[in-house]
């Protein structure tokens, strides 16, 4: 029995009465409305008494799928949903099944048991709704279900079909899949004219491919972004119209091979992506089955004269019957098609034969058109890979992210990975480029395996790589991530044992999948930057504190011109005492920012910062030129002067000129030189910086002094502090911080000693306690500076030790 003849016998017993071919929409085979109206009318007239519900339904994306895949792809998606739709109903009795308007289908159903409707919907619902056409996933049916249960006292049609109507307009306008019709929805907006009765367009009535079946395939594959999906929708619309059990289409990829690239089999409907490979022992055996029109027809596989092995094939393929069609492009062999039936049959009528050899051709070009598509795209797909690694380049990265974010699952966890390899020069430098770009390759496989399937990645240059993970949660990633770089570390330290080489690794989760792609990839950056030499933790992730640091780092460096220029950066003075007399016998500047709101910025919140783009340099200068000016004022005030030391940072000896301009500033306030010290960081000065004696001696040549700071946290040997082009040692709080053991103090003294020895003075800094004082002045030192004394306070505050 035919398929067109199963569903005639599935909707006749659903059809009360009364099926002339007007009656039933062509497309989808269901009533028209205005003979369903006529059969529900009679129905109702039947049984007054009957308990009766709408369920009225609408395909929602029919225009997408229209733009994607083209209107006879869209139009058999409607006809296969409305053939479901039977389908679900086939065992009820006293349904009315219509097709309203272009994209809403109705049933109209007799049933007492609420209850039972209800499920039985939803159910429908869910089934129309997951079904999805073509290979690209997003592109399901929409479908919205309104359901309205008719009241006892309700038999006008029209009204029915409104509530109903307005049901459906309720769940669109929410985006709810499945609605029961409730009185909150009595403003709801339906157009009754449109949703009831609108005609069908000219081009579906062309479509209609009763007799022209041709003409169906060539409109459904010549007008679609996606050949594949169109090729199965064709393989599919042709099992059924000629009732086959299964349709193929091959491809011929080298000898002796074939690919099944589209496979539509009754019962289990379109595989969605076949690409099954067989590969034939008899290659010229299988041609010799052609005939000259390129048709191998067997009718009964067992009399067909096929050997043992192909007979046991059929069986296993439980194939009884079957058409093969050879395609051919530019008159070489592509592909084949074949149509099978688990049966056998008499014979094959001309028409059909006919039909199927045209159709052969049509298919053809198209398969061949895939074929050069599939090329094209893989020519693109060269082009947008890195020679080296095979991984994508970066723009073409930054696409495919977007591409999946797009169509990102929401269940799922997606993050941005930025990785590199720390100390990477030393192989090219060592073992040469080859060595490098082959562990380039290396990691690029490894990455690939790294979140197997699931992550795109690429290289942005040199030994920098980028991966989009994906993963059920963010800890399931994070660990991932990190098992696998601390593995694929190992392997670099068992390679090159000597190397240090590590691989480091920026995680960003993906908060917002539509935010810039850019955006991610930086915050992802910026994470691994922050890992810098840390040998135990090669994974760092980007995280809101992260955030906020880098906020406020991108916000200093952006307003600190704008602060000097409005007096925002105020240059404070710490006393230094002499611990013999209690005077005080100078001063140190230290920098304040006020910020807005009247608090205080301190130096550890910008200073490094500043120190990394360059413009602390700018810092340095207006704390000293503060200095300058109060000095030259407390000189015309005629104050006891004191020397102040000012902080230069390390950087201003990258510029030659450096002293120059020191020099030059001290002239212009007409200061005394013996008035400024020049505080600098003992790293700094055992760093020694290019060009940093010249400009040291300089300074001292012209009477400044320079202070060693933080003497005794840098690394310098006790030789070096000798040699040290410095007048003056500032020994760091950290040393003052232990004197209580005799070990302790023994040690303070030996460097005190030191110092003295080479001529230099000393003050300690950090001083906080009475004891501390004692002690110091115990062993005869005399400077000293920290809180015990005084905190570091405003300039005019600071001028009560320096009365007229
Ligand atoms: P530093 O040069 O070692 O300055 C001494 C720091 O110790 C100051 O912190 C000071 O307030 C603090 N201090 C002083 N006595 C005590 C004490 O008894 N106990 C404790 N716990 N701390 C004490 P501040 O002002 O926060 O400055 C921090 C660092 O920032 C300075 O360390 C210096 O390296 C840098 N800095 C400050 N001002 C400037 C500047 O104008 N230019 C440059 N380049 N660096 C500056
Ligand atoms: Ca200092
Ligand atoms: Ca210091």
């Amino acid at each position: 029995m035919s398929e067109k003849r199963q569903v005639d016998e599935r909707a006749g017993k659903a059809n009360l009465h009364g099926r002339s071919k007007d009656d039933r929409d062509a497309l989808t085979a269901l009533c028209t409305f205005s003979a369903a109206k006529e059969q529900i009318n009679r129905l109702m007239r039947k049984a007054p008494q009957g308990i009766y519900h709408v369920i009225m339904l609408h395909i929602g994306n029919i225009s997408q799928l229209t733009d994607e895949y083209g209107f006879a792809f869209a139009m058999a998606v409607l006809e296969n949903q409305a053939a479901l739709l039977r389908l679900c109903f086939r065992l009820q009795d006293d349904v009315i099944l219509c097709r309203l308007g272009k994209d809403a289908m109705m049933a109209f159903v007799r049933e007492e048991d609420i209850g039972k409707v209800e499920s039985h919907a939803r159910l429908v619902q869910e089934k129309l709704q997951n079904r999805y056409f073509g290979r690209r996933e997003k592109l399901r049916c929409r479908v919205t279900m309104g359901v309205f249960h008719v009241p006892a006292d309700e038999r006008d049609l029209k009204r029915i079909l409104i509530c109903a109507g307005k049901a459906v307009a309720y769940g669109l306008r929410c985006r709810i899949p499945y609605v029961v019709y409730g009185e909150s929805m009595a403003e709801e907006a339906v157009s009754e004219d449109e949703s009831l009765t609108a005609e069908k367009t000219d081009e579906e009535r062309r479509l209609q491919y009763e007799g022209n079946f041709i003409a169906f395939a060539v409109s459904l594959l010549s007008n679609t972004s996606d050949l594949d999906s169109s090729l199965d929708m064709l393989a599919k619309q042709m099992g059924w119209h000629f009732n086959y059990d299964e349709v193929l289409i091959s491809e011929f990829i080298e000898d002796n091979s074939t690919m099944v690239s589209n496979r539509w089999r009754r019962g289990e409907g379109v595989v969605p992506n076949p690409e099954e490979i067989n590969t034939f022992d008899d290659w010229d055996d299988f041609f010799s089955g052609f005939d000259k029109d390129g048709v191998n027809l067997t009718c009964d596989v067992e009399k067909g004269g096929y050997s043992e092995r192909d007979l046991a094939f059929f069986h296993e393929k439980g194939i009884g019957s079957f058409i093969n069609l050879l395609l051919y492009s530019n008159g070489h062999p592509i592909g084949y098609v074949t149509c099978s039936r688990k049966r056998p049959v008499e014979q094959m009528p001309d028409r059909e034969l006919n039909t199927l050899i045209q159709l052969g051709k049509v298919i053809s070009s198209f398969v061949a058109l895939r074929f050069q598509n599939r090329r094209n795209q893989e020519h693109i797909e060269t082009l947008r890979r890195d020679e080296l690694t095979g991984l994508y380049h970066y723009g073409a990265f930054q696409k495919e992210v977007r591409r999946a974010l797009y169509q990102c699952d929401p269940g799922l966890t997606y993050a941005m990975v930025y990785m590199d390899v720390s100390n990477f020069a030393y192989l090219n430098e060592n073992f040469g480029y080859s060595e490098g770009n082959q562990l380039l390759k290396d990691m690029a496989r490894w990455l690939r395996y790294m979140n197997a399937k699931r992550c795109i990645c690429g290289r942005v240059y040199a030994d920098r790589f980028v991966i989009l993970v994906t993963g059920d949660s963010q800890e399931a990633i994070e660990q991932e991530i990190r098992q696998s770089v601390s593995r694929f570390t190992d392997y670099l330290l068992h390679r090159y044992p000597m190397g240090d080489l590590q691989v480091r690794a920026g995680l960003y989760y993906i908060d917002n999948p539509e935010a810039e792609i850019f955006t991610m990839i930086d915050a992802a950056n910026h994470a691994r930057k922050i890992i810098k030499e840390d040998y135990l933790n090669h994974v760092m992730v980007y995280t809101e504190r992260l955030r906020q640091t880098r906020a406020d780092k991108i916000n200093v460096v952006a307003s600190i011109h704008d602060a000097i220029d409005k007096g925002d950066v105020e240059a404070y003075l710490q006393p230094k005492f002499s611990m013999r007399t209690g005077e005080v016998v100078g001063a140190e500047a230290l920098v304040r920012w006020h910020n807005a709101d009247g608090s205080l910025k301190y130096p550890d919140q910008f200073i490094p910062v500043l120190e990394e783009v360059g413009y602390i340099v700018n810092v340095d200068f207006c704390v000293f030129r503060q200095v300058l000016d109060s000095l030259k004022r407390w000189k015309a005030e005629g104050r006891k002067l004191v020397p102040i030391s000012v902080n230069f940072s390390r950087v201003h000896f990258r510029d030659q000129h450096f002293s120059d301009k020191v020099i030059e500033l001290l002239r212009e306030y007409e200061v005394e030189p013996a008035y400024i010290e020049i505080e600098v960081t003992e790293s700094c000065i055992s760093g020694n910086p290019l060009g940093m004696v010249q400009q040291m001696t300089q300074l001292r040549e012209n009477g400044l002094k320079i202070a060693m700071d933080d003497f005794g946290i840098g690394y310098s040997s006790l030789g070096m502090l000798i040699d040290a082009n410095v007048d003056i040692v500032k020994v760091d709080k950290s040393f003052i911080d232990h004197y209580e053991t005799d070990q302790e103090q023994q040690y303070i003294n030996r460097i005190g000693q030191l110092v003295r020895a080479a001529g230099k003075d000393i003050i300690f800094e950090g001083v906080e306690t009475r004891q501390q004082v004692e002690f110091l002045r115990e062993y005869g030192y005399d400077k000293a500076q920290g809180y015990v004394f005084s905190r570091p306070v405003p300039i005019p505050e600071f001028e009560k030790w320096i009365s007229i």
